[in-house]
């Protein structure tokens, strides 16, 4: 099985997309379990990294270089 990378900041498409209709999700925290928040309407999700792997579809935009970094707090 394929191993699917992201990660911390990462914005993310679901295989469904969240009902307030916006399909990216920033990835806010990584750990056994993965938060993610919904970048159209706020909302913040946590699952379990099993389960985020197998909804995640693919990576929209990997958190990188030269974009400022948000630290959460
Ligand atoms: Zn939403």
């Amino acid at each position: 099985m394929e191993r699917k990378s992201f990660d911390l900041g990462d914005i993310v498409e679901m295989k469904k997309s969240h009902p307030c209709g916006t399909n990216a999700w920033k990835v806010i925290r990584m750990g056994m379990d993965i938060r993610m928040k919904c970048t159209g309407c706020g909302h913040s999700v946590l699952l379990p990294r099993s389960r985020f792997e197998k909804r995640m579809k693919r990576v929209l935009k990997a958190a990188s270089k030269n974009e400022e970094t948000e630290n959460g707090a």
